[in-house]
């Protein structure tokens, strides 16, 4: 076991973390999948040692160059989400961040491709990645806007970051019958949405308020 994964956090976490959990599930997460896959997945690794002994509260934490790790409701909620629309292979996630919803989406498909527009934080989430051993995601440095055409299409799009509409091109690199689960809107009010892939175009359902960082163009 590594440095990084002892942290003399031990027993209290796994207390706290159980705790978490239940929190999940008074706020309605149902998926046992994903209970069980966040239940197993250590979310302190994924932020700064000095915010470890907070890891297990349900809200956001910064992550440095202004971005926040996913509060753990929304990163339950956005999972269960996509895993309704069936079992998938391919999932493209928007927004690497600290690499936390990556790490449980790798859980839960057989392969996750996963951008983000700065570097520092990709190369931070990379290391968390080998440290947990995790194989079967794919890092991509870029503005995500544009999604990743070459690997398309995808059983399903997660998106960590608000965009202030539904991007065509996203849309265009879901296969017919996918699913794509985004915050939009502008940094004062978004809402969680949910599109589906016809053949003819696709459908949008409106689901809750939600509080992401924006979707900034260019890359860093
Ligand atoms: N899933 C992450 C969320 C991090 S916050 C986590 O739980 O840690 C959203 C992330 O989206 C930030 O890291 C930000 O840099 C990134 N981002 C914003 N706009 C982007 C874009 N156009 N392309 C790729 N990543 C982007």
């Amino acid at each position: 076991m590594s440095s990084t994964t002892h942290r003399g956090i031990g027993m209290t976490s796994q207390r706290t973390r159980e705790r978490l959990i239940q929190r999940l599930r008074d706020e309605g997460i149902q998926n046992q999948n994903v209970l069980e896959v966040m239940r197993n997945t250590p979310r302190h690794i994924f932020v700064d040692e000095a915010l470890a002994s907070r890891a297990y509260e349900d809200t956001a934490l910064p992550i440095g160059q202004g971005q926040t790790i996913s509060q753990p409701f929304i990163v339950a909620r956005m999972t269960e989400l996509l895993m309704d629309a069936g079992p998938m292979e391919t999932v493209l996630e928007v927004g690497t961040g600290s690499g936390y919803q990556t790490a449980i989406l790798s859980k839960l498909v057989k392969r996750v491709y996963s951008v983000e527009r700065i570097k520092s934080l990709q190369l931070l989430a990379r290391k968390r990645f080998q440290e947990l051993h995790l194989r079967n995601i794919r890092l991509h440095h870029r503005d995500g806007g544009m999604g990743l055409p070459e690997y398309a299409p995808f059983d399903g799009i997660l998106v960590t970051a608000a965009p202030e509409g539904i991007p065509r091109s996203l849309v265009d690199q879901l296969r017919v019958g996918g699913c794509m689960i985004l915050p939009i809107g502008n940094r004062s009010e978004q809402v969680l949405v949910r599109v589906t892939k016809t053949r003819n175009g696709y459908e949008k359902e409106l689901l809750e308020q939600v509080i992401f960082v924006p979707l900034l163009g260019g890359t860093l």
